[in-house]
């Protein structure tokens, strides 16, 4: 038997395992034009008519095929999908061409996470799943949303609109609904795809002479995720198809589930009737996660590099980032590799030294009166309870005048909330207090000095007390 034989044997064999589990109809588009090439040290080449086909197999079947050929061979096996204009039989130039490369909107996108991405079907990300999402005040609408829209018996809330600034997780979200929906079963037909890659693919179908073919695909799904609509903005032609598609999914009944930036009636990019059907839907945001949620996003993805990250440092460093995972995450790598670098666990001042740059753009962190009263109690050596107690030896009456003052000057609390944080008097003591150092700053310039200095180690204090 030569190789070619035994190649085409198995990839026979393997075609009618297929056969069983796919409808006729994506079979004979997508399965049937397949010719297997050679199988070699566990790599199985595979030519295929298009790139649009070799895209749809990756998104859809690849799994199975991979499966399939390998029970047939018995041995794991690697699959590449080569292009080859079938008629001709010479594989096409190796490059996918990135269609039209004139300026185009996509390109200003923030998101460049997307931008990345090439004119293929994204397949979903097998880590973007229900169990690894840290559901918050923040984003518990939309995880609730989004798991009802993942239950096939449920036809809510469609389609589901969710938007919300980037790397707040509305990627992961979509791909949680489109996994657990392939759970379900095989039957259900799973598109995730972004709106920049629905463009380049009906670029595609358009010079291919494929948009036949291009819209079965997208009308054959049982649920459609569509991702960064906001990338639409000026795509005319892409807009109408996809409205297209949209109106023959939604009338047939398929779930449909759309993220964006920002909600539908601020896309005025957007062709209105296009905005009109997703208005009808749910409209759901997602908002930046509070403290506690950033925390223990932190805590379970250490947990799932197997990185032990103190709580401190967790805390310090969610305190600093607020309004992106990705950016939290990226944070989370870099302390890592230190640690794993240094063999020794990172100190608060470390981490300060390493992640700094990731500080900036981020709000400035706010003063709290607690951060106030712990420095002026670690420089005048005197307790918490004395601080703010009723005790009035001029040892504890001095620095709570100052705490007091620097609350006043250094927070946008009002006296009767710093007089609340001081065990409770009366805020016109702490009027008092306020006009007392003030005057004596005036009238001493050691107490200017020393006033300077607290403010200084109080915006240099790493720590927020909890
Ligand atoms: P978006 O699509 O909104 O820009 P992504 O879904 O790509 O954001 O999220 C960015 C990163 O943050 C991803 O790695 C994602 O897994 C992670 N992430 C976002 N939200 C959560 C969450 N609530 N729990 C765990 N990880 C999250
Ligand atoms: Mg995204």
């Amino acid at each position: 038997m030569t190789a070619e034989t035994s190649v085409a044997t198995l990839w026979e064999q393997a075609l009618e395992s297929l056969r069983s589990e796919i409808d006729e109809e994506s079979f004979t588009a997508w399965l049937e034009p397949v010719q297997p090439r050679c199988f070699d040290g566990g790599k199985l080449t595979l030519a295929v008519p298009s790139e649009f086909s070799r895209n749809w197999l990756i998104s859809n079947y690849h799994e199975r095929i991979a499966q399939c050929f390998s029970d047939k061979a018995a041995t794991p096996v690697a699959i590449e999908y080569q292009i080859v204009a079938m008629d001709e039989g010479a594989p096409e130039p190796a490059a996918p061409s990135p269609p039209a490369a004139a300026p185009h909107p996509l390109t200003s996108s923030a998101d460049a996470v997307q931008r990345g991405v090439p004119t293929t079907f994204t397949p979903l990300n097998p880590q973007n799943t229900f169990e690894s999402f840290v559901v918050g005040e923040s984003n518990r609408f939309a995880h609730a949303a989004a798991q009802a829209v993942a239950d096939p018996q449920s036809s809510a809330y469609n389609p589901l609109f969710l938007y919300g600034g980037v790397g707040l997780g509305k990627t992961h979200l979509m791909h949680a609904i489109g996994a657990q929906m392939r759970a379900y079963g095989d039957h259900f037909n799973v598109l995730y795809i972004s709106s920049e890659a629905f463009m380049n693919a009906f670029i595609e179908g358009i010079k291919r002479k494929e948009l036949m073919q291009f819209r079965n695909c997208f009308r054959t799904v049982d649920l459609l995720l569509l991702d960064d609509v906001q990338f639409f903005a000026g795509a005319e032609r892409s807009q109408t198809e996809f409205f297209h598609t949209f109106n023959a999914l939604f009338d047939a009944g398929k779930k449909i589930v759309i993220s964006s930036d920002d909600q539908p009636k601020e896309l005025t990019e957007l062709d209105e009737r296009l905005r009109s059907r997703f208005e009808a839907g749910l409209i759901v945001d997602i908002q930046p996660p509070e403290l506690e949620t950033r925390v223990a996003i932190l805590q379970c993805k250490a947990q799932d590099l197997n990185f032990q990250l103190s709580s401190e440092v967790a805390i310090y460093v969610a305190e600093r980032i607020k309004t992106n995972i990705r950016k939290l995450e990226g944070a989370l790598k870099k302390l890592k590799a230190y640690t794993e670098i240094n063999g020794a666990a990172i100190t608060i001042d470390a981490v300060r030294d390493l992640l700094g740059p990731l500080f900036t753009g981020e709000e400035p962190l706010k003063i709290s009166i607690e951060k106030i009263q712990l420095v002026v109690c670690k420089f005048f050596d005197v307790s918490l309870h004395d601080l703010t107690g009723p005790n009035r030896s001029r040892k504890f009456t001095a620095p709570r005048q100052i705490a007091c003052y620097l609350a006043r000057e250094m927070t946008d609390d009002s006296y009767p909330e710093i007089a609340r944080k001081f065990g409770g008097r009366d805020h016109t003591s702490i009027l008092h207090a306020f006009r007392k150092v003030q005057q004596d700053i005036a009238d001493d310039l050691n107490k200017q000095n020393l006033i300077k200095y607290l403010t200084k180690l109080i915006k240099e204090e790493p720590l927020n007390p909890h």
